[in-house]
């Protein structure tokens, strides 16, 4: 695949989640793959950054910020491909190659020296890896010549495999998406393993799966086509988190909350419609159990709804 110009909007300090310090954009676009892509923040970013480009969000690679973290001296949460998918099919596993030799080498702090005499200790990093095809994660980080030729890119061996500093997780939208999508990455290569549920778009049982999880986030939808979440989808994910050990990030409630005011009760509530306006009608699992009445309200004023520190949970990067 050939390297090609980039927004330059996915680089440096700032990552655009609140859970990391940094973003790492060394591929960008991507191609819908399932319900959770359709009102997908990173094409919307491409669209608007690349408008003039045949191909805005065709999937691309970028060479050229291959070695941002090695001039990050803070150690630093990295987030890479914020406006991507890494295991696009688009993306060669040459160039995967080279992404993890670049993890791997910012896994452990180094020294840069200036001057004749002095040196500074940068890093290390730790680095999140989000994906929608873990078939191909599995695929290409099972395969022993993908471990041979990151250590051929170090010029060394690998002291730790897999990666320490590198946590891989799936995106999980529906029970149908979770079932898929995190049996495989329970199987992958991987120190840690998290699921984001975001933009969450139905119930989702993660329980048969929390014991391999070293974290999970939850968010609700966000944009002018936002989708609502139901309360009881996210707090049944936050309890069962909580019941295995497992740390839970309650990322947002999107654009839309319960509006406890508009619930008259009655039979009318068990219909679950998406109507034009403000307001939808949602139940919590399809079947008409706990009716809600969600307002749109917007994600500003939606997140000052969130409660405190207490849902924001990290990770500890510690073997469980
Ligand atoms: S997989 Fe991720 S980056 Fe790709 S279209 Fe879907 S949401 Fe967007």
């Amino acid at each position: 695949m050939r390297p090609s110009r980039g927004t330059g909007a996915s680089v440096g300090r700032t990552s655009g989640v609140p859970w990391a310090q940094a973003s790492w954009g060394v591929t960008e676009g991507c191609t819908p793959i399932s319900e959770g892509c359709t009102n997908c923040y990173g094409l919307a970013m491409l669209r608007r950054f690349n408008a003039r480009a045949l191909e805005p969000t065709a999937p691309r690679c970028h060479p050229e910020r291959l070695e941002e973290p090695t001039h990050w001296r803070k150690p630093r949460t990295v987030f890479v491909s914020p406006l991507g998918d890494l295991f696009h099919v688009a993306i060669d596993a040459d160039y995967i190659a080279r992404v993890w030799a670049v993890m791997a080498r910012c896994s452990e702090p180094w020294r840069v020296r200036y001057l004749q005499t002095k040196a500074n200790v940068y890093g290390p990093h730790k680095f999140m890896i989000l994906t929608k095809r873990p078939d191909r994660m599995w695929s290409i980080l099972s395969d022993q010549r993908f471990k041979d030729e990151v250590a051929r890119l170090l010029g060394r061996d690998i002291p730790v495999w897999p990666l320490p500093n590198v946590m891989l997780g799936v995106t999980a939208e529906t029970q149908e998406w979770a079932g898929d999508r995190i049996s495989t990455l329970v199987t992958t290569p991987a120190a840690f393993r998290f699921v984001s549920c975001e933009p969450l778009l139905g119930p989702v049982n993660l329980r048969p799966f929390l014991v391999d999880l070293d974290w999970v986030i939850v968010g609700g939808e966000r944009g002018p086509k936002a989708r609502p979440m139901h309360p009881a989808w996210w707090t049944r994910i936050r309890d069962d988190c909580a019941a295995a050990g497992v740390p839970f990030y309650f990322k947002s409630h999107g654009e839309w909350v319960r509006n406890v005011y508009a619930e008259p009760g009655g039979a009318e509530l068990l219909k679950v419609t998406l109507k034009k306006g403000r307001e939808v009608i949602l139940d919590a699992d399809g079947r008409g159990t706990f009716p809600v009445n969600m307002e749109r309200i917007g994600h500003k004023a939606a997140d000052l709804l969130l409660d405190g520190d207490s849902l924001r949970e990290m990770p500890t990067w510690e073997a469980r």
